[in-house]
């Protein structure tokens, strides 16, 4: 009888176990997904730069000036990003943000 109940406590590990490995090999994919996203944007912004001023495509190391970014973060967040240092990259899974909407208003204003 306890090997029994031994035996199906060690099952409901094992399902515990199966749950977290699925839930993160999810949140991998979503990672990845996101990664590549980000690439493929900001290898856009990177070319559009350097198009507009080919000055600025040899100072492609440097980071992007924040106030001649801040559209391209604005588009950022429009597209379901957070662009406040908090989050930064991540998804905002639909949700507005207080830290990236009072970020683009400092850089705004
Ligand atoms: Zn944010």
């Amino acid at each position: 009888m306890e090997f029994e109940q031994q035996l199906e406590s060690m099952q409901q590990q094992f399902n515990a176990l199966k749950q977290f490995v699925a839930h993160m090999m999810e949140e991998h994919q979503t990672l990845q997904t996101e990664n590549l996203h980000l690439r493929t944007r900001l290898e856009e912004l990177l070319a559009k730069e350097a198009s507009v001023d080919p000055q600025k495509a040899e100072l492609k190391k440097e980071p992007v000036d924040i106030g001649e970014g801040y559209d391209n973060l604005a588009r950022l967040y429009n597209e379901g990003f957070h662009v406040c240092h908090v989050h930064f990259g991540g998804s905002r899974k639909g949700e507005d943000c207080l830290f990236c909407l009072s970020f683009l208003n400092k850089q705004n204003g």
